[in-house]
């Protein structure tokens, strides 16, 4: 082996994981984090959970909740619109002559 080329070799480097799990192994790195490990990824532990380390579910929650609070508010505009039209009464009137009906604007 060449000397002082080699980098500095750690015997008990630690891997942390964001679960909590923390293993002991050799590395060029004193210290590794990573976001994954077996103790608590899906495919190992059996379970369906969602792992959102980038909060990409949670935003995407808040896009939706957003986006029917929107069309709930429009929905509640077009009846309000609809309920001010009827009690206005209709657009036009119907006169009634000798010849028959005549249909005039209202103004
Ligand atoms: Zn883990």
């Amino acid at each position: 082996m060449k000397s002082a080329i080699h980098p500095t070799y750690f015997e008990e480097a630690t891997i942390s994981c964001a679960c909590g799990a923390v293993y002991k192994t050799g590395s060029t790195k004193q210290a590794i984090s990573v976001e994954l490990c077996a103790a608590c990824h899906p495919f190992y532990t059996g379970t369906q959970t969602i792992i959102d380390s980038a909060r990409r579910v949670e935003k995407f929650q808040e896009r939706l909740t957003k986006k029917s609070d929107e069309v709930k508010g429009k929905a509640t505009k077009k009846i309000a619109r609809a309920a001010k039209r009827i009690a206005a009464g209709p657009k036009v009137e119907v006169e009634e002559t000798k010849s028959g009906r005549v249909s005039k604007k209202k103004k």
